[in-house]
């Protein structure tokens, strides 16, 4: 609704109360008062008296002779009104024309009003007022819930082009996502060259990938970059709480689209709308159907020759309904994949840029750092270093603060005071260097680049890094075998020098497990299955659940062949600490005493 909404300022119960009080005025009050006058009731013998003093100025004898009104001087010789019972008197109308000669016979009592006029009127004037308050009310009704009344019609303020200002500059990484998209950009430019050879362009792209890779900021980008009009609408935006909606907001979109052809639509986090259809027991998504049908109509409905083209993102793909990904629809599909370290680097170095940096800080160490993440990521990681230089009273940032700020993202914040007893602190301090040990120990493991005991914010305790000289891209089954053995290192060392277990291997104990069901289910790493997949991953992007596809036999032989593969690398942890228990306790008492330990340190005091 286009006029602000003014605030309520009284509360229903006020009107209601105002409702009631005038009812019982009219009725109390006024409607006595409109048909009758204030008339006393006097005994008969004062009517008498009256007369015989000659003060009876005006009579009216009711047609059945029961009581008198009449009007009378009182003490001060105003007119009053009175009325009395009428007593059988024959000679009454005599006497009172002696007793004046000018007394009137005649109405002093209004007529009674028509007993159905009456009747009406008190039934129809509550009626009205009712019926005035309601219209009241549902007008404010309508003021707070805003636009939704206004069914079928859409937001206008949804399509407008958007004005990003982002370029493909700003995208780091993503060459081949980036060259896809450039390919549309060229194509909304030049059409005339395609069509001369008489190529089709796809009339929708999909950008799938994990969440934070750059998907909608590449989508920005070709915005930026295509100089056309850029309709930009996120998923959810279609799903809306009335029936119907969602499908005329398709289609206002659609419509307006093709006025502004050339142009690009671009549809956020598609899978809110595009799910499957048909699954799901209930059907309280008819709705979304509804929508996603629209969706599907439309996109066969236009002609891409006129410059229409749609640009989706999600990080569902496999959720998706097929019927949106067949060819004339969604027909091209752009993976945005988690940056490899020269993606990093370049994404580390782009979000640099606009900050004040030393010159000598190497973003590949950080780059080589944080296998894995995201870009999203590392604009964090970026920014939080920003900030510690901040507060650490600099105006640049150093290498330090990137290091510490990959620690933050990866683990959070140090707690610097957190009690730990000094027999705590021991036993962590071993765990860690436990894990060092074991992974510095075997060939082809990682190199340790940090170990801490300081705990952080996450619930860690303390932590061992390794970080990877180059990019992997393959794990052998041998690698898998010593990142077992390293994850279960710490407990090792926990129970060779302690002889106890404690809590703290809760992380490795699950990420152990983890790999070494993969390494069964779906790796064909095991000499008992060999290559068979009994897992698939539901949804890659997302790194969620898996689905068990076996027999419950076979079930429980891989529960024992993962027992046997993490017993396996913890016994290879046991030996190794055991070949080397001077080291471990000479690194654990450094540890100990300086709570951090580098890569090189530890080196330096593992060889000498
Ligand atoms: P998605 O839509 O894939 O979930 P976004 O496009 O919203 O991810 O990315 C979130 C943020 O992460 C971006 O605003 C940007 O700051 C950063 N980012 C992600 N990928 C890149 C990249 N390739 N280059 C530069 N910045 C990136
Ligand atoms: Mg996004
Ligand atoms: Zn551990």
């Amino acid at each position: 609704m286009a006029e602000p909404k003014k605030p309520t300022k009284k509360p229903l119960v006020f009107y209601y109360l105002v409702t009631l009080a005038i009812l019982f005025i009219i009725n109390a009050v006024v409607l006595p008062m409109f048909f009758s006058k204030s008339i006393t009731e006097v005994d008969y013998s004062v009517f008498l008296q009256a007369v015989e003093e000659n003060r009876v100025t005006q009579v009216e004898l009711s047609g059945d002779h029961e009581e008198i009104v009449y009007v009378a001087t009182d003490q001060n010789g105003q007119p009053q009104t009175y009325i009395t019972v009428a007593m059988p008197d024959p000679n009454l109308l005599e006497r009172l024309r002696a007793s004046s000669p000018d007394i009137k016979f005649s109405r002093i009592r209004p007529r009674q009003a028509s007993p159905l006029l009456t009747y009406l009127f008190s039934l129809f004037v509550p009626i009205l007022l009712i019926l005035g308050l309601g219209r009241l009310f549902s007008k404010q009704l309508q003021q707070r819930m805003g636009n939704t009344m206004s069914f079928g019609k859409s937001d206008a303020r949804v399509y407008v082009e958007a004005q990003t200002g982002k370029t493909f500059a700003d995208v780091a990484g993503q060459e081949e996502a980036k060259e896809a998209l450039m390919e549309i950009v060229d194509f909304l430019h030049h059409p005339e060259k395609y069509a001369s050879i008489g190529a089709k362009l796809p009339k929708g792209a999909l950008l799938v990938g994990p969440p934070g890779t750059g998907k909608t900021l590449l989508a920005q980008a070709v915005a930026g970059e295509a100089d056309v009009p850029f309709f930009s609408i996120s998923g959810s935006e279609f799903v809306e709480m009335f029936v119907g909606m969602g499908a005329a907001k398709v289609r206002d979109l659609f419509k307006e689209a093709d006025k502004k052809a050339p142009c690009i639509v671009f549809i956020d986090e598609i899978d809110t709308v595009g799910k499957k259809r048909g699954d799901g027991g209930f059907s309280g998504n008819d709705e979304r159907e509804q929508t996603l049908n629209q969706l599907l109509t439309e996109m066969d409905g236009f002609d891409s020759r006129k410059g229409v083209v749609i640009l989706a993102a999600t990080n569902r793909p496999e959720s998706l309904d097929p019927a949106l990904l067949r060819p004339g629809r969604f027909d091209r599909r752009i993976p945005v994949e988690l940056p490899d370290i020269n993606g990093r680097t370049a994404i580390l170095k782009v979000h640099a840029a606009k900050i004040a940096m030393e010159r000598d800080v190497d973003f590949e160490a950080i780059a080589r750092a944080t296998a894995g993440t995201s870009g999203a990521d590392l604009a964090n990681i970026i920014n939080e270093a920003a900030l510690r230089a901040v507060r650490m009273g600099r105006n640049r940032v150093r290498q330090e603060d990137l290091q510490e700020s990959v620690e933050v993202v990866i683990a959070g914040y140090e707690r610097k005071n957190a009690t730990i007893s000094p027999k705590e602190k021991e036993v962590i301090a071993y765990h860690e260097i436990g894990h060092a040990l074991v992974a510095a120990k075997q060939t082809n493991s990682a190199p340790v680049t940090k170990i801490t005991i300081i705990p952080r914010t996450s619930g860690a305790l303390g932590y061992t890094m390794q970080v990877e000289e180059g990019e992997r891209h393959l794990m052998s089954k041998e690698d898998a075998m010593n990142r077992i053995a390293t994850l279960t290192g710490g407990r090792a060392a926990e129970e060779l020098i302690f002889n106890m277990a404690t809590t703290g291997a809760a992380n490795d104990i699950e990420q152990a497990t983890k790999l070494a069901r993969a390494m069964v289910t779906r790796y064909g790493m095991s000499d008992q299955f060999g290559m068979v997949a009994f897992e698939t991953l539901a949804n890659p992007y997302l790194g969620g659940d898996s689905a068990m596809n076996c027999s419950s036999e076979t079930s429980a032989q891989i529960d024992k062949e993962v027992i046997k593969l993490v017993k396996q690398g913890h016994e290879k942890a046991i030996n190794i600490l055991k070949d080397n228990l001077d080291k471990l306790h000479e690194l654990s008492r450094e540890l100990l005493k300086k709570e951090t330990l580098t890569g090189q340190e530890f080196m330096a005091i593992l060889e000498s």
